[in-house]
């Protein structure tokens, strides 16, 4: 990193924003690399997603669309809700920089929970707000340090359900306790990146109908298989929903992104494929670890969080599995150092890392 400049300076908090680091996808010396890093969907994005993105290709010249009409219709169809209620963006990333943008400022508090996803602290620093890291309890959120951690000052408040990284989720009820309890001026943002791998679970859109204060986030980079492309969006109530669109980039989202999530999130069939071979490998996968003496947490979401004896070890495996050609994630960034995030691939994928962790784990005994 440069020196800082001695009269020209960015905003407050701009500087105390730790450059973003992404799960890997490269290893010296191996062709074949597993990227089990980054929660990406094993079987890429449907085949009637693909087939929309090289139709964009005979447009390239036209600007796209500004109102996104057609992708919040298709989401308002296939989810249930009011279209007109739905604002997207360039990755649920952009609709948390936006939160941020228009809700947090300067003397002001956004909540997140302790092993909370890293994007809401560098939003909150942005925008000039004060980050807050509340305890959380066993790694489930607990919804009564957050409500004591509210103050006047409070603007957001951030949970992701299920939560990143360690796939636990908070029950709707709880959830409910926290968006009933918040101070008047407080807004709750659910970030449900993974809302579609939880059973039974229609991301919260019960609660965002029921209130004013609560938005969803949602994303087209996990079940979709379109994390390249970049796609996002929110629903929430309508003076939110206002408020993101005065703050948007008319033009943020491009011609190929807006009809390759329209026909992804069309393709309803390719969804659920995707969902039920989650749900069987997850279970493959957290079962293989537990036989060799490595929990996890019940995961609703497409990783689990395989937990060491401490630090030492659980970086002693990762080493294993990079030797392996087998790239996980490191969450001590997250303030769990004992820990390794695993997303889950196909079932191959799954066998080839319990077997990377068995033969790790044999050396180790
Ligand atoms: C992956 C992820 C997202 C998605 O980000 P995009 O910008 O939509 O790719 C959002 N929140 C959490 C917690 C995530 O893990």
């Amino acid at each position: 990193m440069s020196e800082p400049h001695p009269t020209i300076r960015p905003q407050p908090g701009i500087l105390d924003i730790a450059p973003y680091k992404g799960g890997e996808s490269k290893l010296a010396g191996h062709a074949s690399v597993l990227k089990l890093s980054s929660n990406e969907n094993p079987f890429g994005p449907s085949p009637l997603a693909l087939e929309a993105f090289r139709a964009a290709a005979q447009s390239l010249h036209i600007y796209p669309n500004s109102d996104h009409a057609a992708l919040r219709a298709a989401i308002g169809d296939v989810h249930g809700i009011d279209a007109e209620r739905i604002v997207c963006g360039a990755g649920s990333d952009e609709i948390i920089s936006l939160l941020c943008q228009a809700y947090a400022g300067p003397g002001g508090e956004v909540l997140q929970t302790e092993h909370g996803f890293g994007l809401y602290r560098i939003s909150a620093l942005a925008a000039g707000a004060a980050p807050v890291v509340v305890p959380e309890r066993e790694r489930r959120t607990d919804v009564d340090a957050l409500l004591a951690a509210c103050n006047e000052r409070t603007q957001l408040v951030f949970i992701a359900n299920p939560n990143n990284p360690t796939g636990t989720m908070t029950p709707v009820e709880e959830v409910a306790r926290l968006a009933a309890g918040l101070p008047p001026q407080a807004l709750l943002v659910l970030d449900g990146a993974y809302a579609e791998f939880a059973r039974d679970f229609n991301g919260h859109v019960d609660l965002v109908d029921a209130r004013d204060n609560v938005v969803v986030t949602r994303t087209f980079s996990k079940i979709h298989g379109l994390g390249g492309l970049r796609i996002g969006w929110g629903y929430g109530p309508a003076h939110v929903v206002d408020a993101l669109s005065r703050v948007r980039g008319p033009f943020n989202l491009s011609t190929a992104a807006l009809v390759t999530a329209t026909a992804a999130i069309r393709d309803t069939g390719w969804t659920e494929h995707c969902r039920s071979e989650n749900v069987r490998n997850r279970a493959r996968l957290a079962e293989g670890l537990a036989g060799l003496g490595i929990p996890s947490d019940p995961s609703e979401a497409n990783f689990v969080l395989a937990r060491f004896r401490d630090r030492a070890e659980a970086e002693a495996c990762d080493r294993h599995l990079r030797e392996q050609g087998i790239i996980v994630r490191r969450v001590a960034g997250y303030n769990l150092p004992a820990a390794l995030r695993i997303t889950v691939g196909d079932a191959a994928a799954c066998e080839r890392v319990i077997g990377a962790v068995a033969d790790f784990v044999r050396v180790r005994a």
